[in-house]
């Protein structure tokens, strides 16, 4: 086991200098910790335990958790703000014809966002990796399914997941591997929900989950108590903590409160070093053969940027101009409704089951494509805030609570975005965060394609609430964002025209790796953590190789 050395003064040297321990710094550092390569991962947030995040939870005011403000129970570092929005910072400032509807949830925390992700764990469809060829729109990646599916098993196997084994009900059924746990057994409301719309044509099946069905690297089965947002209690949803924890265990070093912001290159612009600050802003420097900057669709551009040097005035790996374009996520909106039998939701994790017939066909070559999940988080809150607007007391907002609690449907749909440039992630000339750096700046525009997306989801959504004789249908009029943040460094086989290559590694500086969502060229429908994942090994595989070489 080899371990990075850290100076008195606080400046660190090992094989490979990570930034960030989300899922994806995580994974690679422990893959490269585990075959003996010194690693030092440098974290901008703090570290934090389960115990306390549930307890702030627990804590929250009632609006607070009525309005789903999975942010504000996580403690942020003086010098490491994230986007918060019970009442909103002005961390990270939006513009643009969709400005609503890129109002993006992250943590900056040790073991990163997937804290109080829903665990979703989809691939990417074979068709999404070759857009322009197949539907004249968006882009081609520079590697196929076929490459990348090796690395979607490694991802499963590592993040946990568990999922359905008949290839009926898989979306893709191309796997050569069966998930590593069965399926999360469905609760009555998924199946009812199903068994109605399936027998009109439409594909509703179980989501694959982060989640354990049976004990799983230490993490205990799901006993299904529908907290998994904002915090799983018990560590049965897969966190990336748990992968951080690893790593350490294999020899990797966490420096939390270290806030990367500057990097120096040589001649051949290679990296050479990384300065940070640490939590009193004294700046330390981070020498490695290898960096990786795994710090999320949004963080890893402007880091980028902030680090732009003599040799590369545009910023860090921006020759191509592309660094903090293209950004993407899945614009959503909300269908609500009372059926016309009780669906009990809220029994089993946050999702469980979602609509995927319409996630392709001829169509996307005009508009996007969508999926439709049966939010499956427990409707008594909502249900008690519109039982109270209605001003009942006593047994009658009792029975009303329990009425609308039981009957009430949420379905949560995502559209699919083309990559714009125009949809670009700029330094704010005006904000700084505590540290002096430029806060983010992002202009965004869904465009015609994800709109004409929405009016096609509209009628096929009127068609499920007919079938269940909905009452109180309604459908959210904008477009809220969900997370999936990607984009920023994004992947082709052109320096000219692209960021980093099929390994993520930038085209400008041969010992520089980008990974995670800022590399993904077309966004699928599916929430894109495993495919960010599995970009992150398919990254730690070539790091490896290219060390074996130096
Ligand atoms: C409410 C919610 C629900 C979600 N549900 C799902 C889901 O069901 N399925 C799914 O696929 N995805 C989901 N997501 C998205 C998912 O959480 C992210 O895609 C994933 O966490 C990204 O992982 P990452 O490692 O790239 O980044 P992160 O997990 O964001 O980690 C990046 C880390 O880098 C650190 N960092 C940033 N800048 C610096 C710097 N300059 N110096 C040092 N450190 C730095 C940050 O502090 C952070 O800890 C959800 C997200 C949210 C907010
Ligand atoms: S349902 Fe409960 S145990 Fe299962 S992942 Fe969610 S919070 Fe954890």
């Amino acid at each position: 086991m080899a371990s990075p050395t850290i100076s008195s003064s606080g400046d660190v040297v090992a094989d490979v200098v990570v930034v960030g321990s989300g899922v994806v710094g995580g994974l690679i550092a422990d893959q490269l910790a585990r075959k003996g390569h010194s690693v030092v991962i440098l974290e901008a947030g703090l570290r934090i335990d389960r115990a306390t995040a549930v307890e702030n939870w627990r804590n929250m005011p009632f609006p607070n958790r009525v309005g789903s403000d999975f942010q504000g129970l996580y403690p942020q570092a003086k010098g490491a703000p994230a986007p918060l929005y019970f009442p909103p910072n002005d961390y990270v400032a939006l513009s643009g014809p969709s400005a609503g509807s890129f109002q993006q949830g992250y943590l900056r925390t040790v073991g990163g966002t997937t804290w109080h992700w829903a665990a979703s764990c989809w691939r990417h469809l074979p068709v999404d990796f070759k857009m322009q060829s197949t539907y004249g729109v968006g882009r081609d990646w520079p590697i196929s399914y076929g490459d990348l599916e090796p690395y979607y098993c490694r991802a499963e196997e590592a993040l946990g997941v568990a999922g359905p084994n008949d290839p009926e009900r898989q979306s893709p059924s191309e796997r050569s591997r069966p998930y590593p746990m069965d399926m999360v057994p469905w609760a009555y409301g998924d199946a009812r929900f199903a068994e109605v719309v399936n027998a009109h044509g439409y594909k509703s099946i179980p989501i694959p989950q982060g989640r354990s069905t049976r004990p799983w690297n230490g993490r205990p089965t799901c006993c299904g108590n529908n907290n998994c947002q904002p915090i799983c209690p018990i560590g049965a949803m897969y966190n990336g903590i748990h992968t951080i924890q690893s790593a350490e265990k294999n020899g990797a070093k966490v420096l939390a409160e270290s806030v990367a912001y500057k990097i120096d290159t040589d001649d051949q612009n290679n990296i050479t070093m990384l300065h940070f600050y640490g939590a009193n802003h004294q700046s330390h420097t981070a020498k490695g053969k290898i960096f990786v900057l795994a710090c999320n669709g949004i963080e890893t551009p402007r880091l980028l940027l902030l680090a732009a040097n003599a040799r590369n005035p545009r910023g860090i790996a921006n020759s191509s101009d592309q660094v903090g374009r293209n950004m993407m996520d899945h614009s959503g909106f909300h269908c609500t409704f009372l059926a016309n039998e009780p669906l009990w939701l809220g029994r089993g994790p946050a999702q469980s089951s979602c609509i995927v017939g319409p996630r392709d066909g001829a169509f996307r070559s005009k508009y996007s494509s969508n999926k439709m999940i049966l939010n499956n988080i427990s409707r008594v809150a909502p249900a008690t805030e519109q039982a109270l607007r209605l001003g009942l007391i006593g047994k009658e907002l009792d029975d009303e609570i329990r009425r609308r609690a039981i009957f009430g449907v949420d379905l949560s749909i995502s559209l699919e975005p083309l990559p714009d440039p125009k949809n670009r992630l700029t330094l704010s000339r005006t904000r700084r965060d505590p540290h002096g750096l430029a806060c983010p700046d992002i202009y965004y525009d869904v465009g015609d394609y994800v709109r004409d997306g929405a009016t096609a989801a509209h009628a096929q959504l009127k068609h499920i609430g007919s079938l269940f004789d909905a009452v109180e249908f309604n459908i959210t009029k904008s477009l809220n964002a969900n997370n999936h943040i990607m984009g920023g460094a994004i992947m082709g086989s052109s320096a000219k025209d692209s960021v980093v290559d099929g390994n993520c590694r930038a085209h400008d500086h041969a010992n520089l790796w980008l990974p995670g969502g800022g590399a993904m060229a077309s966004a699928s429908v599916v929430n894109t953590t495993l495919s960010m994942a599995a970009l992150g090994i398919k990254a730690a595989d070539s790091i490896e190789q290219s060390l074996r070489r130096a």
